[in-house]
């Protein structure tokens, strides 16, 4: 836990919020500044940027914190649906690895907006999934 990082202080209680959930590894709160109501952020106890950072047990611990939330969130707000997204490198603003977890509703004006130039990529999935292919098998299959 860094004392600098706003994350592992949240994270680790050393900031007020509003937590639902903690357990050993994970710390589950509400966003401050929510999509909708009910907007989580689930972080690591420990500082982490990336999710390829994250050791296996805590990488687990937030895909099972974000399902079990789901479902919390569905019966709390009954949503059209659920959104869970996390961004990495330069897009995490908090520079702590969070999972964001929010209910959805038809017409709530959340968007994914698709990036405007696509490289063409749609043209080129064969020749991508062998570029992925080809690196798994130099690494190693992922842990
Ligand atoms: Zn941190």
């Amino acid at each position: 836990m860094s004392l600098t990082c706003l994350g592992c202080r949240l994270a680790n209680g050393q900031e007020s919020s509003e937590i639902v959930y903690e357990d050993e590894l994970v710390t589950c709160l509400l966003d401050i500044d929510p999509f909708n109501e009910g907007h989580l952020l689930i972080l690591p106890k420990k500082h982490y940027l990336d999710p390829d950072e994250l050791d296996g047990l805590t990488g687990a611990a937030i895909m099972n914190v974000s399902s079990e939330m789901s479902t919390i969130l569905k019966r709390v707000f009954s949503p059209d649906g659920i959104t869970m997204i996390q961004n990495g490198g330069i897009f995490n603003d908090l520079r702590h690895y969070h999972m964001h977890v929010f209910p959805r509703y038809e017409g709530d004006g959340f968007a994914w907006i698709e990036p405007s130039e696509t490289h063409n990529a749609k043209e080129r999935l064969a020749e991508t999934k062998l570029l992925i292919v080809k690196e798994l098998t130099k690494k190693g299959q992922p842990e």
